[in-house]
């Protein structure tokens, strides 16, 4: 019988899951969207959307997946409901691995929690300079904010350059960031706004804005269809093993 287990991955979780996957020699193979230069492609990965809900289904079907493991980032939202509608309608099992969110982190009370980015937007009111951690994607919905704006995003490309205010300045880094170094750029903002992404990776920020007092606007995660979840790479290969 063909057992094979597909992954949706683009985050540290999905490859923590390949490496643990290799070593128990599971057949796998490791979905990634394509967005970024940094995710290259492995012997045993695909890359590119599927074609919604349909595509993923088909691909289900076609290669016959045994189990699919949806590793994508708290705020893939698409990828989520698309994983929960394709692997309901294909009958085939589902476990969506999610890092812990930040709901009950010891700083989570003096953070500003907002459930947007116009609510984010709205939170800013008289702030001079901010700092945006959200990624590259949804930047651009910051376009109005009219004081000064420092973005750090993993990776530019030239169309999401044109496509922000030119004043803009444009930090493109890629974590995890020494406390030293979040201190120096924090303390030179009067807010900073994140995504609740959850996980021990982005602790050197919330760190540097607390002890600094710089106020934090934290997006809340979306809402996702019901999916059996677990909270580590440990389980989900347990899972997988199963
Ligand atoms: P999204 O809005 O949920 O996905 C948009 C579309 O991209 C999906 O409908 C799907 O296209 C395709 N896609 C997404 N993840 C895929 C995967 N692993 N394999 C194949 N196709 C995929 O997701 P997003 O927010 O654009 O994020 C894209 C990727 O970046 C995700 O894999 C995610 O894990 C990673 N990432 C996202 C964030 C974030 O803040 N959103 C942060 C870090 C990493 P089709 O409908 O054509 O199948």
């Amino acid at each position: 019988m063909v057992f094979m287990i597909l992954i949706l991955g683009g985050t540290t979780e999905g490859r923590r899951l390949v490496a643990t996957l290799n070593d128990a020699h599971v057949p796998y193979t490791l979905s990634l969207a394509g967005r970024t230069s940094a995710m290259k492609p492995g012997p045993n990965t695909r890359v590119g959307g599927f074609g919604g809900v349909a595509g993923l289904r088909e691909y289900l079907e076609r290669e016959q997946v045994s189990k699919v493991i949806d590793a994508t980032h708290p705020f893939a939202r698409q990828m989520h409901s698309n994983a929960a509608a394709a692997c309901e309608q294909a009958g085939v099992p589902l476990l969506r691995l999610m890092r812990p969110g930040w709901r009950n982190h010891p700083y989570a009370g003096s953070w500003r929690w907002v459930n947007n980015h116009q609510e984010a937007l709205q939170a800013l009111k008289g702030a001079g300079r901010v700092l945006l951690t959200i990624g590259r994607q949804e930047a651009v919905e910051y376009a109005a904010f009219p004081g000064e704006m420092i973005v750090r995003i993993a990776e530019a490309t030239p169309e999401w350059s044109a496509s922000i205010p030119e004043s803009w300045e444009v930090i493109a880094e890629r974590g995890p960031f020494d406390i030293d170094a979040e201190r120096a750029l924090i303390s030179r903002v009067d807010a900073v706004v994140s995504k609740e992404s959850g996980g021990r990776f982005n602790e050197s920020k919330l760190e540097a804005a607390h002890e600094l007092g710089v106020p934090m606007i934290m997006i809340a995660r979306p809402t996702l269809p019901p999916a059996q979840e677990c909270g580590s790479v440990a389980e989900a290969a347990e899972w997988a093993l199963s």
